[in-house]
């Protein structure tokens, strides 16, 4: 199998999830056991993964989102409250759009029945019956907890079309959605563990 771009990856995928596809390129290269004749993909992968660790805020699902969201949900906060409200890890993901690793997140793996709700005001956005493993390392869910838990931004940043998601009442940026998800919806929402925390409930 070959790998040209990250443009043939997202068309054959549907997904621009270089991540993924840094990660596909080596599961490739381990699976023909690598030789020197692989080097052009194994350097192409590092590319992608060294410019995503070269970022102050290496992006949900990728790379970085510069989707202007404004950073305005219907709950108002000063940037001076919102560094003191939340930690600084969860400050990077929800107000400056940053993203954490994959596979090193709270809730990647996470099987607990229950609801997630945002971290920046308690607001519940996803429930776990809707998390599936999506093999990205990161919480995926295929839809919002309410239909206008979430709102949407087009990102146009880094030479793709994402849609960013963030939090309806608080603007928290929360990750992308992608339309490669499983049934009954087809999306795939690709959310940081930083900006979420969990409340344990009854299975359904
Ligand atoms: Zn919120």
């Amino acid at each position: 199998m070959g790998y040209g771009s990250v443009n043939d990856f997202c068309i054959r995928n549907k997904s621009c999830n270089v991540d993924f596809f840094a990660y596909s390129i080596l599961q490739d290269l381990l699976a023909n056991d690598y030789r020197i004749a692989n080097r052009p993909r194994l350097a192409l992968a590092i590319s992608i993964m060294s410019e995503q660790s070269n970022t102050s805020n290496p992006s949900a699902c990728g790379l970085p989102s510069n989707a202007d969201i404004g950073g305005e949900g219907r709950l108002n906060r000063t940037e001076a409250e919102w560094k003191e409200i939340l930690s600084p890890e969860r400050y990077r993901v929800l107000r400056a759009q940053g993203t954490e690793p994959p596979f090193q997140n709270e809730f990647w793996n996470h099987k607990a029945s229950g609801a997630y709700e945002c971290a920046g005001c308690g607001e519940t956005l996803f429930e776990s019956e809707t998390k599936f493993d999506s093999g990205t390392g990161w919480p995926s869910f295929f839809r919002p907890a309410q239909s206008d838990s979430v709102d949407e931004t087009v990102d146009e940043s880094h030479g793709m079309v994402r849609t960013e998601v963030h939090c309806s009442n608080c603007g928290g940026h929360l990750g992308h959605v992608f339309p490669d998800g499983p049934k009954p919806t087809g999306q795939r929402y690709c959310i940081n563990s930083a900006s979420l925390t969990f409340s344990p409930g009854e299975a359904i």
